[in-house]
Order: C-alpha cells, then sequence, then structure tokens
C-alpha cells in the first residue's frame, strides 16, 4: 500500500482517462492519492473528485503563481467539506516571480493561519524560496504541521523544516541521477518523516521522464528511497503511508 501525497488530478491532462489512470495505480499498490487545489476552481474540482472515487481526498488552497488574481475567501468554506484533508498547496515561488513577494506572502500567511484554525496540515510549494516561506511559517512553530512538497531545498533545509515539526515530500526528481543533494536529504532524513509524491501530471519519475505523471510512479519514488537507505520498498511503502495516514488524517474523515 502507497499512497502518493501530491497529484493535480484535476487538471485537463487526465480528463479523458482519469478511471484507467487510478486502475493502474492500484495495480501498483498505490491505494489512495490526495488530489491539490491551486485556485478555486482547481480546489472544487479537487473535491467533487474526492467525492466520486474512494481513494481520492482533496487539499485546497491558493498557489503561489495564483496569488495576483485569487483570495482565500472561499477557502472557509471549502476547509468544513468532509473530503479536504489538508490546506494547499500554497508557499512561495520564487523562481517564476519576484516582483509580487509581499502578495505571496500575505496569502501564504493567511492559509497558515487558517491551518492553525482548522487543524488541518499545509502542503507547501516552495522554489528557490526555502527561506521566505520557512520565515513566514516560524512564528506558528508548534501550532501547525504539514509537508514541504517535492523538497528541492538543501539538507540544512531540510533540517530546518524538520525543526518546525514538518514531512518532507519526495517526488520524481529523487529517481534522477543527478539528484545529489536531495539523496542526501533522503539518506540523512528519518524515514518517519518522509512522505512520497508524484507531483502528477508534473516532474515524472525516471524511466517516465518528460511524460505525463500519474500516481501509479509513486512506486518508483519509494524504489529509489529504498535504494538509497538500504532497505526494502516494502519497508518505504509501509513506513510512509502510516505517516501519510497520521498526517492527513486519510479514512477517518471521509467515511
Ligand atoms: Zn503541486
Amino acid at each position: 500500500m502507497i499512497v502518493d501525497t501530491h497529484a493535480h488530478l484535476n487538471t485537463p491532462d487526465f480528463h479523458d482517462d482519469l478511471d484507467e489512470v487510478l486502475a493502474r495505480a492500484r495495480q501498483f499498490g498505490v491505494t489512495k492519492t490526495i488530489v491539490i487545489g491551486m485556485n478555486e476552481s482547481a480546489n472544487h474540482q479537487a473535491i467533487e473528485m474526492a467525492r466520486n472515487h474512494d481513494m481520492l481526498f482533496a487539499s485546497v488552497g491558493v498557489h503561489p503563481a495564483d496569488v495576483d488574481h485569487e483570495t482565500t475567501a472561499h477557502l472557509k468554506h471549502l476547509v468544513r467539506e468532509k473530503e479536504v484533508v489538508a490546506i494547499g498547496e500554497c508557499g512561495i515561488d520564487l523562481y517564476w516571480r519576484k516582483d509580487n513577494l509581499d502578495t505571496q506572502r500575505r496569502v501564504f500567511i493567511e492559509q497558515i493561519e487558517l491551518a492553525v484554525q482548522t487543524g488541518l496540515p499545509l502542503i507547501i510549494h516552495t522554489r528557490n524560496s526555502f527561506p521566505e516561506a520557512y520565515a513566514c511559517l516560524l512564528p506558528y512553530r508548534g501550532r501547525v504541521k504539514g509537508v514541504f512538497h517535492c523538497f528541492s531545498a538543501g539538507l540544512d533545509d531540510a533540517r530546518r523544516a524538520l525543526d518546525l515539526g514538518f514531512h518532507i515530500g519526495i517526488g520524481g526528481p529523487v529517481t534522477f541521477p543527478k539528484s545529489y543533494e536531495l539523496t542526501r536529504v533522503v539518506r540523512e532524513t528519518d524515514l518517519s518523516w518522509l512522505l512520497v509524491e508524484t507531483d502528477s501530471p508534473y516532474l515524472a519519475p525516471h524511466p517516465y521522464r518528460g511524460k505525463r505523471n500519474e500516481p501509479g510512479y509513486t512506486i518508483h519514488v519509494a524504489t529509489a528511497i529504498a535504494a538509497i537507505k538500504g532497505i526494502s520498498v516494502e519497508e518505504v511503502a509501509r513506513q510512509t503511508t502510516h505517516n501519510a495516514h497520521q498526517l492527513f488524517q486519510l479514512g477517518g474523515n471521509k467515511t
């Protein structure tokens, strides 16, 4: 059993063959997947999909790429839905844009506050922006939990994330041949703080690099982690599934 903790199945890429994608995921042992919202319409779609498929859960949030034309006002209604297990993805991205950092920060902090109020975990996106996101979270240390999804920062930042009480989400890049720093992060981080994910349809693992990603490919991420840590894939699957169930309360909310 494996949980894909991060998939954008609510994008047009999965419009035509979602049922086949989910059937393939189950064949690979991926029994649960969290569908990630990024803006109001994608958030509604994520909840709708979670309603229609037992194996799917929803996360609702406003992505840093959407902060100029979206607000967080709708989230306070959506977080009450029983399919919603997290807030996000949210965070800060300084790869695409630097000029609206103040807006990114404000919208991120609004979602941190909502996580504190609701007790829901945060799913955090950072890109070239770990220090900025960390600074937003630090005042809330001990009152909020979550995951830095598709972690791409270095070992020092991984330690800061763990010190905040956050999990580290590992995605397809761990399977790439030159992922030296990520390999170090995986090796040095206790398995009880790792989650596995795909970020479908993006960031497909080797040997599907450049193609559409899908939840079943989480097995390749788990396999890479097992190789780095010198343990079995079953152990990685068992522990990361346990971690995901603990953090997101999967199963309890929906049924
Ligand atoms: Zn994502």
